[in-house]
């Protein structure tokens, strides 16, 4: 870390990477409170006149976001769903009922409900809070008549040539309405990592610190410097710095487009790098970035967060055209599909699954999927329906015994051959499993006979081999991912995969893991799938 005179150095969240120089622009809530003395029948009347228009406004970025970034297309309907919600809108019209403003009604009932879902200990859930705020803002700022305030428009707006935000928290919604082209990054003082804002700035490519605490408004105005791969923050920051930081951003850009034009370039001369290099995604708005840099194809598609966006399990169409949107995109790319692993950290409501003692070891991975044949049959149909578009495998997660690969397979063929009896064409695709629990890996010789690709889920596979929960942070040092038995397990594995002719990949955190790039060519991995903004790190890793 850096320290100069005057200069301030704040430490946050990494929420997207890069850097960015450029002047400030504090968003504040700026939402005015509009008093009424209607009757609470008559503030009812306008709550309700206010939602049609919010959700018109939802519908208007929803379309927007379809023709510029289209993993924001379910958020604003999701939004819409949250707005809708019976116990929101029991919580906003008791309020009203009990003499409270619109105002007021709404933004307590965001509040308490927000609070509640943060203290879930899942991770999935807490990011709901921020969801549910941002729909009760959305709400207050309709109400406040700035609904559609698009613009740096105070006096200190920053110039043409763009701004770093700074806010206590800014909703994907009012992210989505500001010029993109002049937004350099964005550093918040709360907000986490798994946020929809923080996913939408990532997707965007605009680099984000966020939870930097409120020292960030300190400085009132000029540049401000943030370094989104650190989650740093520099405020004050002398010329020295601002040149320092400017060269460093420079130099990235410029080694990242001689990177993709050099993988270009290889891959036209057919010099690939020893391993294939493949992006992971969750929702097929991702697929963009896979194809922008450079991957081989999609090495995990997690198709939970289907499952998770509504309020009912997702039904056979709507999985298709998920499905064959990813893959008429990737064209003969390798798009690997894992079905369902709703469970332990992945909680649908709807599913009213049991509470469990210990999730992490509970139904979950390929066991909901053997639990609920009905859910299990129209992931598979739907996948089979979409397998014409393009170069599916589709992929069990969180196997452990011999059983359950015959016991899926079975369930493959029963899809496939309901498809057939309705006269619908699919293709043959190959079938593949996680490997994720030592079981699996110690006896992935017996395995590879039943399946046509492995592919290593190191997150899950380090947990159940140091017996350390992936999510609880007090315990992070014995979650050890580079542990010698894990190591030792991915050794294994490979092994076996190519004494049988089948490929392995890894899919989880380890494999964007340069220091190892060594240890992965030397084993034999044949793919590695990371996110897609590491898919470049990688490659050259393994290239250079
Ligand atoms: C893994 O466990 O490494 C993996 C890729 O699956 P997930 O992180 O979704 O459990
Ligand atoms: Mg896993």
């Amino acid at each position: 870390m850096l320290y100069y005179k005057n200069m301030e150095t704040l430490k946050g969240k990494a929420a997207s990477g890069g850097i960015a120089v450029a002047p400030l622009w504090h968003i504040g809530n700026d939402i005015t409170v509009v008093a009424s003395n209607d009757t609470p029948e008559g503030l009812k009347k306008q709550y309700f006149s206010l939602k049609s228009r919010v959700r018109a406004e939802f519908r208007r970025l929803s379309s927007l976001s379809d023709k510029e970034d289209s993993s924001m297309t379910g958020l604003f309907e999701s939004y819409s769903i949250i707005m809708d919600d019976p116990v929101f809108e029991e919580a906003v019209l008791n309020r009203i009922n009990r003499g409270y403003s619109i105002h007021q009604a709404i933004l307590e009932s965001g509040t308490e409900l927000s609070r509640i879902f943060e203290k879930l200990s899942d991770e999935y859930m807490q990011a709901r809070a921020a969801d549910l705020l941002s729909v009760a803002e959305e709400l207050l700022r309709e109400l406040s008549g700035r609904g559609k305030i698009d613009k740096p428009d105070g006096e200190k707006g920053p110039d043409d040539d763009g701004f770093i935000i700074v806010a206590a928290n800014l909703s994907p919604a009012r992210l989505m309405r500001i010029d993109k082209k002049l937004i350099k990054g964005i550093v918040l003082s709360g907000g986490t990592v798994n946020d929809h804002t923080s996913i939408l700035a990532g997707n965007m490519g605009i680099p984000c610190v966020v939870a930097a605490g409120d020292r960030i408004f300190d400085q009132k105005e000029g540049r401000i410097i943030i370094d989104g791969n650190e989650g740093e923050v520099y405020l004050e920051p002398d010329e020295e710095t601002i040149g320092k930081f400017i060269e460093k951003k420079l130099r990235i850009e410029k080694l990242r487009s001689d990177a993709r034009q050099r993988i270009k370039q290889d891959q036209i001369k057919s010099e690939k790098s020893p391993i294939a290099v493949m992006g992971n995604i969750s929702d097929p708005g991702d697929t963009d970035s896979v194809l922008l840099n450079e991957a081989d194809g999609i090495g995990l598609f997690r198709t939970e967060f289907i499952y998770l966006k509504g309020d009912d399990y997702p039904t056979e169409d709507e999985q298709f055209d998920n499905y064959s949107k990813v893959l008429k995109m990737m064209g003969d790319k390798k798009v690997i599909i894992r079905t369902c692993d709703i469970g332990y950290d992945k909680a649908a409501r709807y599913m009213n699954l049991p509470f469990e003692q210990n999730p992490g070891m509970g139904i979950r991975g390929i066991r909901i999927s053997l639990e609920h044949p009905e859910m299990f049959l129209t992931q598979l149909r739907a996948l089979y329906r979409a397998s014409v578009y393009g170069n599916l495998m589709i992929m069990f997660p969180m196997i452990s015994s011999l059983w359950e690969i015959k016991e899926a397979k079975k369930y493959c063929e029963k899809a496939r051959k309901s498809l057939e009896n309705e006269g619908i064409s699919c293709k043959k695709v190959p079938l593949g499993i996680m490997i994720e629990t030592p079981s699996a890996a110690i006896l992935s010789g017996e395995f590879a006979k039943e399946c046509d690709f492995f592919s290593i889920g190191s997150n899950d596979l380090t947990q159940y081999t140091t017996g350390a929960d992936r999510i609880n942070e007090d315990i992070e040092k014995y979650y050890d991912p580079v542990h010698p038995a894990v190591l030792e397990l991915i050794k294994i594995t490979a092994e076996n995969a190519h004494k049988n002719n089948i490929p392995v990949g890894i899919c989880g955190e380890l494999a964007a893991d340069t220091s190892l790039s060594e240890f992965f060519i030397k084993a034999g991995i044949d793919e590695l799938s990371v996110a897609p903004g590491k898919i470049i790190p990688v490659r050259l890793s393994l290239i250079s």
